[in-house]
């Protein structure tokens, strides 16, 4: 699905996607986005095949972020075993702020490194993703859209 090459494993996940403009409610509220969303939510589900290569760097973008996420839990859980029984200072006050901003960063690479097809549209005849890269892109005839 990358690089056009054969795949080796097939990722089988579950892409969901509702119109643009339901982001707009959260502005209204939290609650609002929720049920607006949750109400026109399309889900399909797809089957992801990845090459040898691919497959390993998608598993290693997984792996480094749960590893960032364990880590900086560790990092704070010992800050706070730290801080309650010497009272903190500098180096336990840094080691505080990277164990937080382990934690905020870990989703962010797993979702960056693991993202591989994005849902631009569904609905009950059509799937349209982004995502692809172009050496399997290359390798599809072209297609009349939209198609009949
Ligand atoms: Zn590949």
């Amino acid at each position: 699905m990358k690089c056009g090459q054969p795949g080796s494993t097939t990722l089988r996940k579950t892409l969901h996607w509702h119109p643009e403009w339901v982001g707009l409610t959260i502005l209204l509220s939290p609650l609002v986005y929720v049920i607006v969303a949750s109400a026109l939510r399309k889900s399909e589900p797809v089957a992801v095949p990845l090459c040898p290569t691919h497959a390993v760097k998608h598993r290693r973008a997984l792996i480094t972020a749960w590893g960032v996420a364990a880590a900086s839990l560790v990092l704070l859980g010992c800050t706070f075993v730290e801080i309650a029984s010497a009272g903190g200072g500098e180096v336990v006050g840094a080691a505080f702020v990277a164990s937080l901003l382990g934690l905020l960063a870990a989703p962010l690479v797993g979702i960056a490194g693991t993202r591989l097809l994005r849902p631009v549209f569904i609905d009950d005849r059509i799937v349209r993703v982004t995502g692809a890269g172009p050496g399997f892109l290359g390798g599809l005839s072209p297609s009349p859209w939209p198609p009949g």
